[in-house]
């Protein structure tokens, strides 16, 4: 789970391969309209040698330079214009003769204003979590596969109201909170309720949304994360290479936290994860936690400063109902 120079590597490299794949494509569309419309072709040809004749014009001929640039600029225009009206006849439209590219924002060459692009970040984490079950986890676990009819309508003894009612106050609220993500600041949910009441199925379908509207996202398990801290803490060398994993964790747009309370932290662990949280926090940084513990066992478990740190700072979602995989398996209807 840590990132090697050859992962690196790897990826400037399938950069590279994107980009040569967009321009080949955009120019064999140009050959197409070319071949299609050879007058595009001459006007192209004249455009591009502008250039030069206008300053062997310069150069040669005793005309006010002035002049000569306005000449040759409404020149350009006119041929400019006269190659829109020719693409626009033949069926084409200006876009078509630029390049695809995957990413818009830098142009699939992964970097933006010299800084790696959200993009680049994904990939590096990607790759250094090949392991983690985020892309597994996403193909399931996305608002296209969320079944409101698979929570029953009924609600159980001590519970404020349904599992499909409860769920539809949730989902209410978090779809309202991804539309207006990031403008109106992180996302922080704690994700509570007895196992199988959707909490990690719904983690999913945010991060999914997420990392479509262009974000990182890092899904770990509680027991993961807390070993990597752990990890790090008692083999710290300079160059680890496990340190990116780490940033990573602090970096990310969207990290999500699964299942908190199946790990065993020390108290040097409980001290990491709270750091973590805090740090995120500072940076605006989105975070899900989702456990099956109560505050109070939260509290235990860490510590009161954790619960403060939560119920500061964290929408709290709570799952009620049954045990939907239980359920599933009972009645095959929902
Ligand atoms: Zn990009």
């Amino acid at each position: 789970m840590s990132l090697s120079e050859q992962d690196y590597r790897n990826i400037l490299q399938k950069y590279e391969e994107k980009r040569s794949r967009a321009l080949q494509q955009r120019d064999l569309r140009i050959q197409e309209v070319y071949s299609k419309v050879p007058e595009i072709s001459r006007i192209d040809q004249q455009i591009e040698s502008f250039g030069i004749r206008s300053m062997q014009a310069y150069l040669t001929s005793h005309e006010d330079p002035v002049q000569l640039l306005k000449k040759v600029r409404s020149e350009v225009e006119d041929l400019k214009a006269r190659r829109s009206f020719l693409l626009r006849l033949a069926g084409y439209t200006e876009e078509d003769l630029q390049p695809v590219y995957e990413c818009p924002y830098c142009q699939d060459t992964g970097f933006v204003d010299g800084k790696r692009c959200r993009c680049f970040e994904q990939q590096l984490i990607d790759s250094a979590y090949e392991r983690s079950h985020l892309k597994h986890l996403l193909q399931q676990n996305n608002f296209d596969h969320f079944d409101l009819e698979r929570f029953s309508p009924v609600q159980r003894e001590h519970e404020p109201c349904s599992a499909r009612a409860q769920m539809q106050t949730i989902l209410s609220a978090v779809r309202q909170d991804i539309r207006s993500f990031p403008a109106n600041g992180p996302l922080n949910y704690l994700l509570t309720g007895s196992t199988g009441t959707g909490k990690t199925f719904l983690a999913g379908c945010i991060a999914k949304e997420i990392l479509d509207k262009g974000y990182t996202v890092l899904y770990l398990s509680a027991y993961d994360l807390v070993a990597q801290l752990s990890d790090r803490r008692f083999h710290y060398r300079e160059s680890d290479p496990s340190a990116d994993n780490i940033q990573f964790m602090q970096d990310c747009d969207l990290l999500i936290i699964d299942d908190l309370g199946t790990e065993a932290p020390n108290k040097a662990s409980a001290a990491d994860l709270l750091h973590l949280i805090d740090l995120r926090i500072q940076n605006g940084r989105s975070t899900i936690l989702t456990t099956n513990l109560e505050l109070s066992a939260i509290s235990k478990l860490y510590t009161d400063r954790m619960v403060s740190r939560l119920l500061g700072s964290y929408r709290m979602l709570h799952f009620v109902g049954a045990d939907l995989r239980l359920s599933h398996l009972q009645d095959p209807v929902h």
